[in-house]
């Protein structure tokens, strides 16, 4: 018989009831070291107490409204990521597929509005994520995200990450935007060359196209910056965020330049939730965070703790570990072993982490880690590697 609650995950059989920092805890009380942060949206943790207080007093004050009005939470939400950013405007969804879908409504719209109706292809990459809605999987090109959904939303051509020759043998008078994730993160922890994301943008630029950056996953502080692109020193024109946002509370938010901006109209775009007041107040209370003098510092201090330390660990460990790569606190272990055994057995030892694509296990700590947490997970992680070896 099936399950009430709709199959669609494979779950661990394991459920929290509470959380604090960096840790969660399970039903019988075991704490878990919790460097998967619900796949990089516990930006701060657990119960952070700036966000617990703001969210706390939002909800007695106001929960809804509707965009039929001004909504105050937004105009401060915005004037924020704009002033932070390269971004002009910002349109809020309720999650990242959303964020993604603006972006991608946004560009094709501007290619009508200036005149070129026939450019609306978008070139994405192999190994992409964007999401599970029907614009998102066609926009991801995953075979295993489409199979079943025929047919696909047309207009998306796919080149493999990285090769910037076959992102211009791509480019056809039918194309009108280039989306990629400056660090692919389903994709197994990724990054794009900087040089990549710069030919990106020179291509854009000479054929008119425009350039999204789907930051979903690596945005918000997670690489020390606040959006992973500023590393490259290339602007896109139009951003997708969403993750990490509101600190655990939906939110997402599609930002773009004032040229890309100007496409969504009155009437052109909505949501009914997006930008509610409750989740503007966790997002602002997340920036006042993340913003604050001093916080990404020490977000880039722990993360090279930690680089210094996997890349020791990895060292040490040959047998299972290839690789560690990725940006900040966004990494990616590639493993020569099977991901899957070294995941359950840092499960088993009461350490989370997340699965991605290419044998890689995504270390997504809570960008708020001191340096006690990165020492009781390199433990964890050098316990269980000793562990396999001996087994094996
Ligand atoms: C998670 C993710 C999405 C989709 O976000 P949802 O909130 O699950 O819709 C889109 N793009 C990237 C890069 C992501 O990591």
């Amino acid at each position: 018989m099936i399950s009430a609650v709709m199959p669609t995950y494979a779950r661990i059989d394991l459920s929290f009831v509470r959380g604090e920092g960096a840790y969660l805890f399970d039903v019988d009380g075991q704490r878990y070291l919790d460097f998967a942060t619900g796949i990089a949206v516990n930006a701060l943790g657990h119960c952070h107490p700036h966000l617990v207080k703001a969210v706390r007093e939002q909800a007695g004050k106001l929960w809804h409204t509707s965009n039929m009005y001004q909504i105050p939470g937004q105009q401060k939400l915005a004037q924020r990521l704009v002033d932070a950013t390269f971004a002009d405007s910002v349109f809020f969804a309720n999650s990242g597929a959303e964020a993604v879908e603006c972006a991608l409504k946004m560009a094709r719209k501007y290619q009508h509005d200036n005149g070129k109706p026939e450019r609306f292809r978008v070139i994405s990459f192999s190994n992409a994520f964007h999401g599970r809605t029907m614009s998102t999987i066609a926009a991801g090109g995953q075979e295993k995200h489409l199979a079943g959904f025929a047919p696909n939303l047309e207009g998306f051509d796919h080149v493999p990450f990285g090769n910037l020759n076959a992102v211009r043998a791509a480019i056809t008078n039918e194309t009108g935007a280039i989306l990629v994730e400056p660090i692919q993160g389903e994709g197994g922890i990724r990054p794009a060359s900087s040089e990549f994301l710069k030919g990106l943008r020179q291509a854009a630029d000479e054929f008119g196209l425009l350039l999204i950056f789907d930051e979903v996953q690596c945005g918000v502080g997670r690489t020390g910056k606040l959006f992973a692109h500023e590393w490259a020193g290339v602007t896109p024109d139009i951003m997708s965020v969403a993750k990490g946002l509101g600190g655990g509370f939906p939110v997402g938010a599609c930002l773009a330049n004032e040229g890309a901006a100007a496409a969504l109209n009155a009437g052109s775009h909505g949501s009914t939730f997006g930008g509610n007041p409750m989740a503007m107040a966790a997002a602002n209370a997340v920036l006042d965070v993340v913003l604050a003098p001093g916080f990404l510092e020490s977000v880039n201090k722990v993360a090279n703790k930690l680089w210094t330390k996997l890349s020791d660990l990895a060292a040490a460990h040959p047998v299972i570990i290839e690789e560690i790569r990725g940006s900040g606190l966004m990494i990616g272990i590639k493993c020569k072993i099977d991901s899957t055994v070294l995941r359950g057995k840092l499960l088993e030892a009461r350490m989370l982490s997340v699965g991605a694509a290419d044998n890689v296990i995504r270390i997504l700590p809570p960008l708020i880690i001191e340096n006690s947490h990165i020492d009781e997970a390199i433990q964890i992680l050098d316990d269980v590697c000793a562990q396999i070896e001996e087994a094996s």
